[in-house]
This record gives structure tokens, C-alpha cells and sequence, in this order.
């Protein structure tokens, strides 16, 4: 029987699409997706050709966007209910609010490799916000917040590998870095545009008015 490879890439090749879930691996050519972009499984090749139903086509959009910040449903709930309570679009705020993720800001900042590897960091008390330690991944930072590796963690091989690893990606408009100084800032909160998580979150949106 066939292998069915990563567990972890099996969840982008079900959703079609890079998640971005294993670090450099992701940025590479060994990165399954770009040789199999059908679902994993024996029916796979054959699943792409099923037709879904309006139900279906939001709920894989949900799962992807779910999977790509590494969500809970219970988690991601509250960030939907968060972005329904604030003014303006709600899947633009809803992808604010992920992107202003304390994890997801410090993967960004391409002081991990991957979002996973990130909260890692920050469950480790690695980093600090404005030179106070927080520990927390969900933690929203704000424009003008300084995000710091704290002094004793910038020699753990796992973070000085991630730093070098991550030189070539492009960091983001709305976030600055130094890498000399273990440390970055929010220029402003992401607008749209500067999110390159390629979802459609108005197919979320209605999935959870449904
Ligand atoms: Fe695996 Fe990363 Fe490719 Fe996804 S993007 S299939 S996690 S290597």
C-alpha cells in the first residue's frame, strides 16, 4: 500500500493549498503539495472531481483558515465572535485578529519557522512584548508594541536556526525587524492587502451565520 506520507502535510493536500504548517520544509521542493495537490487517500484524485455544496465549499474554507493559524474550533470561535462585534468587514477583522496574534506575529517576524514552532516559543516565556515576558499565544499586540526575544533565549540553536532559516522570506509591511537586535515592531495593524493567507473569509463569515 502506498504511503500516505506526513500527517501534518496530508492536512494541505486535503485542503488543496499550502498551510505552511512544517517550516522550512514548506519553502522547499520537498513540500508534497507541489508534487500532489489531490487529497490524500485512495480516492483522493478521484474526490477532486465531487461536486460540494455551497455548505461544503465554506466549511473547507473554514477548516483551511483554521488549520493555517493552527486553531482549535473553540478557539477560532471566539475570534469569530470577536470579529462580528467589531466595526467594518468582518472577515477582514477576523483576519486582523489572527494576523495580530502574538504567535502569529512572531512567526512573521521570522523568528520561528512555523506558526507551531512559534507558539512554542512563546509558551516557553521566549518572548516579551514592550520588555515584559507574556507567555501567551493568543495575546493581541496593537501598532507601535515592540516584540523581543528575551535576553536568555537568543542563543537556543532551535531560535538562532529559525532567524537564519527565515532570512529569505519577506517580512510583511506593517510589521519592522532587527535581526541584530532580536527585536521587532508593529508599524500598524495589517489592512487586507498586506495578508497573504490565501482565503476567501467571507465564505467564513457565512459559514458561522449560517
Ligand atoms: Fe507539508 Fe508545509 Fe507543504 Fe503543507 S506547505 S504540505 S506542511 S511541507
Amino acid at each position: 500500500m502506498a504511503s500516505e506520507g506526513n500527517p501534518v502535510c496530508r492536512l494541505c493536500r486535503r485542503e488543496g493549498v499550502k498551510l505552511y504548517l512544517k517550516g522550512d520544509k514548506c519553502y522547499s521542493r520537498k513540500c508534497p503539495v507541489e508534487k500532489r495537490a489531490y487529497p490524500p487517500g485512495q480516492h483522493g484524485q478521484g474526490g477532486m472531481r465531487r461536486k460540494i455544496s455551497d455548505y461544503g465549499v465554506q466549511l473547507r474554507e473554514k477548516q483551511k483558515m483554521r488549520r493555517v493559524y493552527g486553531l482549535r474550533e473553540g478557539q477560532f470561535r471566539i475570534c469569530v465572535k470577536e470579529a462580528t462585534r467589531r466595526t467594518g468587514v468582518t472577515g477582514e477583522n477576523l483576519l486582523q485578529i489572527l494576523e495580530m496574534r502574538l504567535d502569529n506575529v512572531v512567526y512573521r517576524l521570522g523568528l520561528a519557522t512555523s506558526r507551531a514552532q512559534a507558539r512554542q516559543f512563546v509558551n516557553h516565556g521566549h518572548i516579551q512584548v514592550n520588555g515584559r515576558r507574556v507567555d501567551i499565544p493568543s495575546f493581541q499586540v496593537r501598532p507601535n508594541d515592540e516584540i523581543s526575544v528575551v535576553e536568555g533565549a537568543r542563543k537556543i540553536p532551535p531560535l538562532v536556526s529559525a532567524i537564519e532559516a527565515s532570512g529569505g522570506r519577506a517580512l510583511p509591511t506593517w510589521l519592522q525587524f532587527d535581526a541584530n537586535q532580536f527585536r521587532g515592531s508593529i508599524v500598524s495593524a495589517p489592512t487586507r492587502d498586506e495578508i497573504d493567507t490565501d482565503v476567501q473569509e467571507s465564505l467564513i463569515v457565512e459559514f458561522y451565520s449560517r
